[in-house]
């Protein structure tokens, strides 16, 4: 299996750079955010809870996405890897999907971590939320709220992965498919031991 994190601050680019990377090496795209919003969408319990969080852009408790990347991973036994976007979000989530993909005997292969400078960040969220219907865009205190989660609780992980040499830095910033194709040479570096 070839099992990647997408990893970056809100509006680093992980869901529009998910899309291409899973058509292209025939991954699963699991991402927490798309997860919790089909949950909200469909008003059940776990939506109802989870969206008082994210309209204050704090993160959902551990255990509530923890759980959903669990049932995620048993339902699709065949899979050939996974893409993981905006998962992990905490070191305790790290933790919990190593263990998860040891049970598999499998493993995360590459952390590839999106650079994009703060301000950039806030202006890219702005104009997304004019047309992408997310509440949490729109305002930018809820914007700036999602920056400091991401700093205090999320940047660490990129920490976690650096103690096992599989964080690799690529810069967010440029034209779409010239970020994509920066992502692919250093997936394919990786890709030769199966
Ligand atoms: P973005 O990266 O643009 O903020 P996401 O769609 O990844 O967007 O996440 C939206 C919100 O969903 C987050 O602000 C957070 O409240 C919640 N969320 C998503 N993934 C996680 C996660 N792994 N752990 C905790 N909360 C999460």
């Amino acid at each position: 299996m070839f099992n990647l994190i997408l990893f970056g601050p809100p509006g680093s680019g992980k869901g529009t750079q998910s899309e291409k990377l899973i058509e292209k090496y025939g991954l699963i795209h699991l991402s927490t955010g798309n997860l919790l919003r089909e949950e909200i969408a469909n008003q059940t319990k776990l939506g109802l809870e989870a969206k008082n969080f994210m309209d204050h852009g704090q993160l959902v408790p551990d255990e509530v996405v923890i759980g959903m990347i669990r049932s995620a991973l048993e339902h699709n036994p065949k899979a050939k890897g996974f893409l993981f976007d905006g998962f992990p979000r905490t070191v305790a989530q790290a933790k919990a999907l190593d263990d998860l993909l040891a049970e598999k005997n499998a493993a995360i292969r590459i952390v590839l971590a999106l650079e994009v400078g703060q301000e950039e960040l806030v202006q890219r969220l702005l104009h997304r939320g004019k047309t992408s219907g997310r509440s949490d865009d729109t305002k930018e205190e809820v914007i700036r709220a999602r920056i400091i989660e991401y700093e205090n609780k999320t940047a660490p992980v990129a920490g976690y992965y650096e103690q096992f040499g599989k964080v690799v830095h690529v810069k967010g910033v440029g034209g779409i498919d010239e970020i994509f194709r920066s992502l692919c040479q250093q997936i394919e570096a990786r890709q030769t031991v199966q």
